[in-house]
């Protein structure tokens, strides 16, 4: 039977970047991928001169290691930032698209929020912290905090960004722990943003505002092949876990490869496989650990990309894209525009978009048909956007699990995460659903993982 000292399961972003830090450490480690790919949720496809990601399409250099990884790889000549245009971002507001507001002039004229809301602001520095702030909604505390209009047309599309989520569900500890951080230990918003920027310069961080947006000029999911090819043989795809069990001092896991059951045996596990697969792989070691897993819940998220000739497109491209409120009642969550953002994302007679659809408040669709729903989606996008006529390209994914979503209650699944590792030492529990779900938390955990093993 093979031994290894540590076996890494999953070949996502955090289970790649992990093993690229016992990789540079000269560790004894495998890496065990069940697709025939690495990148889990980066996927990238290159087909008529379209290049798109149906996954993360870029991610916030929030942290020095991407950048460490990204050299030590030998990517640097793909590594992109996005074009400066891509600062500017747009909110629908009665059908209209605003831009969100940068500077404190842009704020004052803007007319996404009416002038009794920009009132309401300042009075944030005057509010003080909530007692039951630990099982707060977002939602809740940025009304609190901030007013209803701003939860309405600027928290409620950001999470519609970046959780595909409810803000009446998600945590605010949990799912937003800077934010919640800020009013726990500076008192506010305004005046926590303020300190903290000092305390992250002095970290050598950025913040996710300032924090620069990266992509790879073949995609995203680049990245994580360059990583895996770096690595080399210690990366094995087609390569399923079926289970972990204690095996004398250390554990057993056992994984199908080309259909043939195979076994390992290692002294230290570190998973990244998303909650539900992690659930069922664990389940001999601790059940009630897999019914927390199983309690993590995922909405189901279609990724539409499409391409226009620039001809059909009568509004500027001068921006991100665009989020939808949940009180505009639209079909979708929102589009970015992908060929603006980034070069090499379409020809230069085409201008590509990709549009989300779905997430955690909008879960009643009749996923089997896409069709219906592309079509009805498209119509809606296309007089948003003032475009005429039809896509010539698309292409579409249904992700049913999407994004894990850090809703109330998290704290009692972080707390019993804990609570199994020191109970099962030599198991760490990593991935998506712990620390942040955004490509710069995954490499950064990945690193704040591989210090604690290494101790
Ligand atoms: C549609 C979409 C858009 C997104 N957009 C952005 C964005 O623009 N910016 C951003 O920062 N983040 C974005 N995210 C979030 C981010 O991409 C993910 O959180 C991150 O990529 C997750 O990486 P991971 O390695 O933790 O998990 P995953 O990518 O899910 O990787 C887990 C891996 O485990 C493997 N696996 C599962 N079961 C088994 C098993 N039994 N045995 C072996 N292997 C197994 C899977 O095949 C997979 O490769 C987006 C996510 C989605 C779904």
């Amino acid at each position: 039977m093979m031994k290894k000292e540590i076996v890494i399961l999953g070949g996502g972003i955090s289970g790649l970047s992990t093993a690229f830090w016992f990789k540079e450490n000269h560790s004894d480690f495998l890496l065990l991928e069940a697709n025939s790919e690495v990148g889990g949720n980066m996927q990238t496809e290159l087909a008529d001169d379209f290049l798109i990601d149906y996954g993360p399409n870029s991610g916030l250099e929030t942290n020095p290691h991407i950048r460490e990884i990204i050299s030590k790889i030998g990517l640097e000549n793909e590594f992109i930032y996005s074009n400066p245009q891509g600062n500017k971002r747009y909110i629908l507001k009665n059908g209209e698209l605003q831009a969100l507001p940068m500077s404190p002039k842009s704020f004052l004229l803007t007319k996404l929020f009416s002038t009794k809301a920009k009132l309401r602001l300042l009075a944030e520095p005057f509010i003080g912290k909530s007692e039951d702030g630990y099982y707060q909604s977002i939602a809740q505390f940025v009304e609190r905090r901030l007013g209803k209009e701003f939860l309405d047309y600027a928290i409620d599309p950001f999470v519609s960004g970046v959780f595909a989520g409810d803000p009446r569900k998600l945590s605010v500890k949990s799912a937003f722990p800077k934010l919640y951080r800020l009013e726990e230990v500076y008192g506010g918003l305004i005046k926590g943003t303020i300190k903290g920027a000092k305390e992250r310069k002095n970290r050598g961080e950025e913040s996710k505002q300032s924090a620069k947006m990266f992509s790879m000029k073949f995609g995203m999911q680049s990245f994580a092949k360059g990583i895996a090819k770096y690595i080399g043989e210690n990366v094995l795809t087609n390569s399923i876990v079926k289970s972990v069990e204690k095996h004398d001092n250390s554990y057993k896991i056992v994984y199908l490869q080309n259909n043939l059951e195979q076994e390992i045996i290692a002294n230290k596990i570190i998973s990244t496989l998303p909650a539900y697969a992690a659930s069922k792989v664990f389940l001999k070691i601790d059940n009630e650990l897999s019914n927390h897993l199983d309690e993590i819940f995922y909405p189901t998220v279609m990724v539409l990309f499409v391409g226009y000739e620039k001809q059909q497109i009568r509004r500027e491209l001068d921006g991100f894209g665009f989020l939808i409120p949940t009180l505009e009642k639209k079909n979708f969550l929102g589009g970015i525009w992908s060929s603006t953002i980034f070069e090499n994302r379409s020809n230069s007679r085409n201008s590509a978009f990709t549009i989300f659809i779905g997430g955690a408040k909008d879960q009643n669709r009749n996923w089997e048909n896409p069709q219906e729903i592309i079509e009805e989606v498209l119509s809606e996008f296309q007089k948003t956007m003032n475009i005429d006529g039809k896509p010539n390209f698309i292409r579409h994914k249904v992700w049913k699990n999407a994004i894990p979503q850090y809703n109330l209650g998290y704290i009692e699944h972080e707390k019993y995460f804990q609570k199994f590792e020191e109970e099962n030492k030599g198991i760490y529990l990593s991935g998506n659903y712990r620390g942040g779900i955004s490509v710069g938390d995954c490499v950064k955990n990945s690193k704040l993982n591989f210090d604690r093993i290494m101790i």
